[in-house]
């Protein structure tokens, strides 16, 4: 449908209640969209044949504009594990909802939430919060980069559980952001 010309946005994909099914067609519909490794670990599991050991990395991809994706991928090598990582972001890039819904701001435009969010992923829970412009982003620096790739610029945030756990921390920061779009507001029901 991309490469006929039908769809020619990632907007018209999520609004027509489409699936993102590989890779490419967010290369062809996102051509600025920028890759962020948010860190690489190491995996060691014990099988038959012995101590098996790979990469573990996790990567987010955004546009800073709007859209947002986050991934992860093991490998042997730690090249084909960012590889692998960047596919799923790509095929989990979502669509965030901003706006300005700090009470204390009130300018209206896009630069924080529109409300705020909760997102969790194991035992990770991450809040993000409404800021008033010119505050930027506070909070650890996995958060401040998955929320910069987003193109959220000013938000507080709070976080609860093993932080520690980067790629648990990325993904609560990318579920909360998904909830920008999955909670209707009143604003929703009246239009
Ligand atoms: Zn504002």
């Amino acid at each position: 449908m991309v490469q006929s010309g039908q769809v020619l946005s990632l907007d018209e994909v999520f609004t027509q209640g489409l699936r993102v099914m590989e890779p490419e067609i967010v290369d062809v519909l996102l051509p600025d969209l920028k890759q962020e490794v948010l860190g690489i670990g190491f995996v060691q599991k014990q099988t038959d044949a012995g101590e098996k050991s790979r990469f573990k990395a996790v990567v987010a991809v955004g546009n800073n504009n709007g859209y947002l994706g986050v991934g992860d991928g093991k490998a042997k090598q730690v090249r084909i594990g960012i590889d692998k990582a960047t596919i799923q972001a790509k095929l989990k890039v979502i669509p965030v909802r901003r706006g300005c819904g700090s009470w204390e701001c009130g300018c209206g435009r896009p630069h924080s939430l529109p409300f705020q969010v909760t997102g969790k992923c194991g035992s990770v829970r991450v809040e993000v919060i409404p800021g008033p412009r010119g505050l930027g982003l506070v909070g650890g620096e996995i958060i401040k980069t998955v929320l910069t790739l987003a193109g959220v610029r000013d938000c507080w945030t709070r976080t609860y559980g093993s932080t520690s756990t980067l790629a648990s921390t990325a993904f609560a920061v990318y579920d909360a952001l998904r909830n920008t779009y999955s909670t209707v507001t009143y604003a929703d029901w009246v239009r």
